[in-house]
Order: structure tokens, then C-alpha cells, then sequence
């Protein structure tokens, strides 16, 4: 699956993310994850390793990803447990009931803090929310990173996100510097 989406540029998580979600599930033990961002299903598979007791939603806008993930969700055997649902996630949310152990936001990254507010309702004291890309290739730490127009817009609203989760007082976050960073939120 590696191979494969390196092959066609989908930019599924790095092997050190892989490391932290296995350690991160091995001491959380979690029942329920929430996935936004599935693409071809490789963290969400991750996942359903790193948690054998989990039961994993995951949400995926591109029709042709769908597909994808649930053949390779099927294929790893893990169809029971790996829920994906078609459509996005701005949609999708507001409809998902319950609350989460953890909550993987890995979708578009101009819209990480209307994801975030979408599914509070589903988080409760014990939730953790892992959000990757954070850093965002270094571009919402040093503008002279940011080679397109399009990724200023991303990096402005990604840097307000930051910000949102290290100054809200009812979440404690702690900003990793693994794959393309990633931030660890505790809802306390
Ligand atoms: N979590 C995956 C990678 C996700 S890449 C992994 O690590 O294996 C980000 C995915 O989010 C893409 O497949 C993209 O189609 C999807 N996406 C982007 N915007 C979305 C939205 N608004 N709702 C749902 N999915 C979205
Ligand atoms: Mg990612």
C-alpha cells in the first residue's frame, strides 16, 4: 500500500506517525476512533491493528478513494471493524452520533478548526485528538516556505488552529514534530 500511494502521490501518514499511532493506542486502548481524511484506507488500517478492540468511522470525500480503502480494508481483514462513509466531512459530521477515544483529523488542511467544531459533540473528558500536518512542510512557522498561493491561505488557517488548541483552556496540546508534525490534544 506504501508502494502504491507513493506511486500516485496520496499522502498517507509516515512510518513514525505509524510508530505513535501503535504506541499512542497501546496505551489508550481505544473502543471507538473517528477518522476524517481515509483516502486509500492505510491509517484507518493502522488503526485497526494498533487497536484490535476498536471500532473505526472514517470519512473520505473522493468516490474512487472509497473504493480504494474498503478493498484494502477488506483485504486486511478488517471489513468488521472499519466502517468508511462516503461523502464530506462537514456533511457527514453533524449526523455522527456517540462519543470517541480518539478522533484522527487528517483531511483538508484549510479546514482542520470546522472538523474540530464539528465533532466536539463527540468528545468527551477522555478523547484524545490527534491532528497531522500540522506543520505543513514548515510553512505556518516561516513564510518563506510557502511556495503556493493556495498554501498561504492553508498556512494562515492551519497556524489560527494551532493556536486555537494550544490557548483554549479546556484542551491540553502538545505539538510533535514527527512525519509532517503532528498535534496531540487532550479534551481535560
Ligand atoms: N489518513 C490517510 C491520508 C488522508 S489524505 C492516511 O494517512 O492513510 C487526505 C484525504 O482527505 C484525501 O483522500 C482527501 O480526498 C480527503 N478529504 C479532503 N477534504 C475532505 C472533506 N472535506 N471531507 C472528507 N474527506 C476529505
Ligand atoms: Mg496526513
Amino acid at each position: 500500500m506504501r508502494e502504491f500511494a507513493e506511486r500516485t502521490l496520496v499522502p498517507i501518514i509516515t512510518r513514525d506517525m505509524e510508530r505513535l499511532i501503535y504506541t499512542l493506542c497501546g496505551i489508550k486502548k481505544p473502543r471507538r476512533i473517528l477518522e476524517i481524511g481515509t483516502a486509500i484506507g492505510y491509517s484507518a488500517i493502522c488503526y485497526g491493528f494498533a487497536a484490535p478492540e476498536a471500532e473505526i468511522t472514517t470519512i473520505e470525500v473522493r468516490e474512487r478513494s472509497v473504493y480504494k480503502a474498503r478493498a484494502n480494508i477488506e483485504e486486511a481483514g478488517l471489513k468488521d471493524r472499519i466502517n468508511v462513509i462516503h461523502g464530506k466531512a462537514e456533511e457527514i459530521l453533524p449526523d455522527i452520533e456517540g462519543y470517541f477515544d480518539i478522533i484522527f483529523i487528517d483531511a483538508a488542511k484549510g479546514q482542520y478548526r470546522k472538523f474540530f467544531d464539528l465533532c466536539e459533540k463527540n468528545m468527551t473528558h477522555d478523547t484524545l485528538i490527534i491532528s497531522d500536518n500540522v506543520l505543513y512542510k514548515g510553512m505556518p512557522c516561516d513564510d518563506s516556505f510557502i511556495d503556493e498561493r493556495r498554501n498561504k491561505t492553508i498556512s494562515r488557517r492551519m497556524k489560527d488552529y494551532l493556536s486555537f488548541l494550544s490557548e483554549d483552556p479546556r484542551f491540553e496540546t502538545s505539538l510533535l514534530a514527527i512525519g509532517d508534525g503532528v498535534a496531540l490534544s487532550y479534551f481535560k
